[in-house]
């Protein structure tokens, strides 16, 4: 098939609502990555999303909104605390899941009785919501496993051919998927850390929990509270390592490696590139965690394209958004971390 490649006007966005009315599937920007949208009632579209992605039928997608009212069809029942956390959080990168309505197609919530819901801020996102008429069950629009797209070049990297259209939005704002909880437990939990942080959360929900695969690995008898959390995700072609320590120690160690070995990279901060020798991408000032988040998977992207064997990412904190960077660099690296 032809991938349409629509723009970011109102008569596109007619048409990229017209798409997926039929039951096509678009690529779409968000603020946190681009995301591949279906109808998120019609079972049959839903299912082209998992075929185009390779994704796992067990992983469940998130359910895309443009007005708070439609979350009443959606779910079974809306905890008060819902309307708080949409008064702060909504629109924007905050994933909330919830018991699940009949409406729903078990394909969308991966066979669980659950359901994630979102409300995206980026403007065209809820436009094609809008112009769509029907919520949207939209992932990541890369090929399962690898890096999510945050630009629409990335998206038609992976998609060209294989989906109706992509409407092209600009490269994502946060570009790290959204942070999501879950209201199904008995304490409030976060499965995956976002652009909204713990500590934003927390100021709402004093009691979150936060899941163990967040930042460990799950044993093989465990069972995960959120399924996308047991896959192998963002990996570029090259091994990523995260390598812990200062400037001076982490310049010393990629140095001497890449006198050894061909094809060796380093993702480094904009301090350290004074100090390291071997090819570099810089993903921002070592206290920058929005920088991080925002450069973080085109790098991984951008490595492939330079031929990369290893890469070696010098690990930022684990504060604030840094935690969703280390999340994401720690999947792609396959929990490799070497502690200088
Ligand atoms: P993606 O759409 O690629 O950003 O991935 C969505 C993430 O949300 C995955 O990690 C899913 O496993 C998770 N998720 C979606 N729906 C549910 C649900 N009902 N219960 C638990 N996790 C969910
Ligand atoms: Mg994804």
């Amino acid at each position: 098939m032809e991938t349409k490649f629509l723009q970011n006007n109102m008569d596109d966005i007619k048409t990229a609502g017209e798409i997926l009315k039929n039951g096509g599937l678009v690529g779409i920007p968000t603020e946190t990555v681009y995301g591949l949208a279906a109808n998120a009632l019609n079972s049959e579209a839903v299912e082209k999303i998992f075929k185009a992605k390779g994704r796992p039928q067990d992983n469940p997608l998130i359910v895309h909104i443009s007005d708070l009212s439609e979350i009443d069809d959606l779910v079974s029942y809306v905890p008060p605390v819902v309307y708080e956390l949409a008064d702060v959080f909504w629109p924007g990168p905050l994933t909330i899941i919830l018991e699940k309505s009949d409406l729903i197609p078990s394909v969308v919530s991966g066979g669980l009785d659950t359901v994630a819901i979102r409300m995206p801020s980026h403007p065209v996102a809820r436009q094609i919501i809008k112009a769509a008429g029907v919520p949207l069950a939209a992932p990541s629009a890369n090929t399962s496993g690898m890096p999510s797209p945050t630009t629409v070049e990335h998206v038609m990297h992976d998609m060209d051919g294989k989906i109706d259209a992509v409407l092209d939005g600009g490269p994502c704002e946060f570009g790290v998927e959204s942070t999501v909880i879950t209201l199904c437990t008995r304490k409030p939990r976060l499965l995956r850390p976002g652009g909204i942080t713990p500590e934003e959360l927390e100021e709402i929900l004093c009691d979150l929990e936060i899941d163990k695969a967040v930042l460990s690995e799950l044993e093989d008898n465990e069972v995960a509270a959120s399924p996308g959390m047991k896959y192998k995700h963002y990996s570029p072609k090259a091994e990523v390592f995260v390598v812990e320590g200062n400037s001076e120690d982490f310049a010393e160690y990629v140095n001497t490696i890449s006198k050894e070995e061909k094809g060796i990279f380093a993702l480094v901060f904009t301090e350290d590139e004074s100090l390291v020798n071997c090819e570099k991408i810089s993903f921002g000032k070592k206290e920058d965690n929005l920088a991080h988040a925002s450069k973080l998977f085109a790098a991984l992207r951008e490595f492939d394209e330079l031929g990369a064997k290893k890469v070696y990412v010098h690990s930022p904190e684990y504060d604030g958004v840094g935690l969703a960077v280390m999340n994401r660099l720690l999947r792609s690296a396959g929990h490799k971390i070497i502690k200088l």
